[in-house]
């Protein structure tokens, strides 16, 4: 067999026309326009580049960005005084404060700052409490781009056993979450887990997200099984330089598989997209106005 690779970044580009057919539903109905505000903290170069896609991509759907720089040695008090800035601004709809960020400050505590309604980037334990108790929430973007492409990919995935590899709150849980919501019986691994090869053999649905390249192999893989890759792994060329890969071996996996992502272009692209679609639906509640279809969990 031989898998269908998953495009994740047309698929994205798909996502981002819808996302832009509402902004200007929004701007002509109702004289609205979403508003995403991202912060950052320090010179980090990856964060850099990030928060530039970011925030080029929020104009290009034909919404406002905001970009906030503030230097690495910013004290916990000047940077919570901005977010509390940014839930009163009425013209900002969604709040991101990019990661990582200086040892000085706390990522758990800065997030617990931030207006769960604005929290785009779903890791408020408010948003985390409401996904786990079945309640509409702003889910994390990455596994909701996951949950989205699997939906695209297999229709309904009610019945469907599902593993996801990884229990961050920020990629494994939710994504466990939002599976179980969509009628899957989900098993989570983790480190612990015993026999992972086992484990994952009675997957129809893989998601990893471990961060440990080229850790799932194809011996591993029920044939026919879909698989999410959300790994990003940098790894040295045996030609010099490097490139990135993700957490699943995709030349044996794809041998056995139904679909597969790859990286990059898999679920990469994704999360940016359910970032902007997580700021629609955040000015979409905030105001009691239809919610975009299809861009929600
Ligand atoms: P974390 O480091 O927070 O979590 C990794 C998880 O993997 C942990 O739960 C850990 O288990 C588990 N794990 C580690 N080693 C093993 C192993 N040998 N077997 C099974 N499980 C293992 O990472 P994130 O969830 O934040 O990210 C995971 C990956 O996804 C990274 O490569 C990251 O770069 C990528 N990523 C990609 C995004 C995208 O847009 N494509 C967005 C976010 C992340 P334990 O809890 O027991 O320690």
């Amino acid at each position: 067999m031989s898998a269908t690779v998953i495009d994740g970044k047309a698929f994205a580009a798909t996502v981002r026309g819808k996302i832009a057919a509402h902004v200007a539903r929004l701007k002509s109905d109702h004289g609205l326009t979403p508003g995403l505000a991202v912060v950052l903290v320090g010179e980090d170069p990856a964060s850099q580049v990030y928060v530039r896609a970011k925030g080029k991509q929020t104009t290009e759907v034909g919404m406002n960005s905001f970009e906030h720089k503030l230097p690495a040695d910013v004290s916990k008090d000047e940077l919570y005084a901005l977010i509390a800035k940014l839930n009163a601004d009425p013209a900002v709809h969604g709040i991101l404060v990019q990661f990582p960020v200086p040892d000085h400050l706390n990522e758990t505590d800065i997030v617990a700052q931030i207006d769960p309604a604005k929290d785009v980037d779903g890791l408020h334990v408010v948003n985390a409490g409401l996904l786990a108790s079945g309640q509409r929430a702003m889910v994390s973007c990455t596994p909701l781009g996951c949950l989205m492409l699997l939906r695209n990919q297999l229709g309904s995935l009610s019945g469907l056993n599902a593993v996801v590899i990884g229990r961050s709150n920020l990629v494994g849980k939710p994504m466990g979450q939002l599976l179980l919501g969509d009628s899957c019986t989900v098993t989570m691994a983790h480190s612990r887990t015993r026999d992972l090869p086992d484990v994952v053999r009675r997957a129809d649905i893989v998601i990893a997200a471990v961060g440990r390249a080229k850790m799932v192999t194809g011996d591993w893989i029920k044939p026919g099984a879909t698989i999410i890759d959300v790994g990003i792994n940098r790894i040295e060329k045996p030609e010099g330089g490097t490139r990135l890969v993700g957490d699943v071996d995709f030349d044996s996996c794809a041998k056995v598989a139904g679909a597969i992502t790859p990286v990059p272009g898999g679920v990469g692209p994704m999360t940016i997209a359910c970032l902007l679609a997580n700021t629609v639906t955040a000015l979409c509640r905030a105001n009691g106005l239809d919610e975009p279809e299809g861009l929600t969990a």
